[in-house]
């Protein structure tokens, strides 16, 4: 995809899993770009061409555009409002104290940005922030900016996954313009000129449903993944099993496999945030039917990792002190080196709080886990995380891990008892071995073989 004669100048400010994938795939569109940030150690790292991140596909392209010239990297602000015709906002919004968004990185980078702003030209708001955030943030912008209405906003809501940032930035499945003025939406159109070109439907709208889109979309995810959960719980009440269960519902094309993995539940640096931050929202507008659906939503989801805690005591004989337990996987998704509000390093922390022994293995994510929760023991290698177990954990569905030979790992660990908190193992294949398999949501000897599943 290219943009040949359309070429802009464009700036991404904040270089975090956002911002980076944002200013590398604007720069390989054909766009000059130029990228800031707060953070030094991470803008020298990315001029030098390395992604701070795990992100498949994205430092082959960064390094392609740094070599083409059409991307660059700096510290000043004054340099990013002189060169931008197009500003696009990529910095974080976390999770406040009583669960609202923090709007401080936001309102700090616009403060940053607006004084300088003496030409015409748009900003674009990309980060995930609550209903009625633009309207504020243009008058703010406006009152500060020396070009005051000659500065325009457009928001412009991410719905990336981290995994597949590069194909969902290039290829994405809308893109969504929340707008007060169509010129400003015409502007970015010409940014997004090729994804548009491919088939990428454009949808202009007011700003504060242009802001809704984004958390109810991810509302929707939480809630199909809770709900899936919740039919978990039935299951196992039942004797049913929920991955056939799951696997019949998502054939019905109004409902689809996608987000209906029984198991673990979501986590990650969006889906728990946003549904918080959405469910504030929902509280302060007093829209009280959302704030109840929202926390419900959450409450289902923490409680898978109290199930796990649960059966890995039982699997233990009662209690966890001193008990030997191999971990799979910490990042909070396969594909992903990502840890915020990771369902399996909360496990892994709770366990070594009961006195377990933990060794943990992930493909992309042990850095960063110890780095969160330092008195964590990771291993190189499956094999070697297992050695002398007492327990096997499969708490985040690597595809290696569903490559494991069960008969070999038997032989490394002191008792061959794995617990698949993510319904992904093939569970006869295990127990062929002569493992004792416990998986959520399904009976202990379940007759059927599993359907590959979402
Ligand atoms: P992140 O924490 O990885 O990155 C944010 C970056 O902004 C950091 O590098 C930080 O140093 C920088 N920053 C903070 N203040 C700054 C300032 N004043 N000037 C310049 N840089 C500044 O966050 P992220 O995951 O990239 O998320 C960013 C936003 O995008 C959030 O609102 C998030 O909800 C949303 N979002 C994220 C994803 C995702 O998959 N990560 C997907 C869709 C939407």
């Amino acid at each position: 995809m290219s943009v040949n004669g359309n070429a802009l100048r464009v700036t991404a400010i904040g270089i975090g899993y956002l911002g980076l994938t944002h200013a590398v795939c604007m720069a390989d569109l054909g766009h000059q770009v130029l990228a800031i940030d707060v953070d030094q150690e991470k803008l020298a790292r990315a001029a030098a061409g390395e992604v701070p991140f795990f992100e498949p596909g994205l430092e082959p392209l960064l390094r392609k555009n740094l070599e083409a010239g059409r991307l660059r990297f700096t510290g000043s602000f004054a340099e990013v409002a002189d060169f931008g015709d197009v500003h696009f906002l990529c910095v974080g919004t976390p999770q406040g104290p009583g669960g609202e968004a923090d709007l401080s990185y936001v309102q700090g980078a616009v403060d940053m940005l607006a004084p300088l702003l003496t030409r015409p030209c748009v900003v674009v708001g990309k980060s995930t922030v609550p209903v009625g955030t633009a309207r504020q943030l243009l008058g703010r912008m406006r009152a500060a900016a020396p070009a005051g209405d000659q500065v325009d906003l457009v928001w412009n809501p991410e719905f990336l996954r981290e995994g597949f940032a590069v194909q969902d930035t290039l290829f994405p499945d809308r893109i969504v313009l929340g707008v007060t003025r169509e010129e400003a939406a015409a502007v970015v159109r010409q940014v997004y000129a090729a994804p548009e070109a491919e088939g990428g439907p454009v949808l202009v709208m007011d700003f504060e449903t242009a802001e809704l889109v984004k958390v109810a979309a991810n509302a929707f995810l939480a809630t199909k993944i809770s709900f899936v959960n919740v039919m978990a719980e039935m299951c196992e009440s039942a004797g049913a099993d929920v991955v056939l269960l799951a696997d019949a519902l998502g054939y019905d094309k109004r409902i689809g496999h996608r987000f209906l993995g029984p198991g673990l539940g979501f986590g990650g640096g969006c889906l728990p945030k946003d549904i918080r931050a959405l469910a504030a929202s929902a509280g302060t507008l007093g829209v009280r039917s959302l704030t109840g659906l929202l926390s419900t939503v959450d409450t289902i989801n923490q409680g898978r990792r109290n199930r796990v805690i649960e059966m890995a005591r039982s699997a233990a004989g009662g209690g966890l002190s001193g008990v030997r337990v191999a971990v799979l996987g910490l990042a909070f998704k396969p594909h992903s080196d990502d840890i915020r509000d990771s369902p399996s390093l909360d496990v892994c922390g709770r366990l070594i709080a009961a006195g377990a022994v933990v060794t943990a293995h992930d493909p992309a994510a042990t850095e960063n886990a110890v780095r969160k929760l330092p008195g964590l023991r990771c291993a190189a290698s499956v094999s070697a995380a297992a050695r002398d177990a007492d327990l096997v954990l499969h708490l985040t569905e690597w595809p290696e891990y569903q490559a494991i030979d069960p008969a070999a790992l038997r032989e490394t660990v002191a008792r061959p008892v794995v617990i698949d908190a993510r319904c992904a193992l093939n569970a006869v294949q295990w127990r062929d071995a002569g493992w004792t398999v416990h998986v959520l949501g399904r009976p202990s000897e379940a007759p059927f073989s599993r359907k590959a599943g979402s």
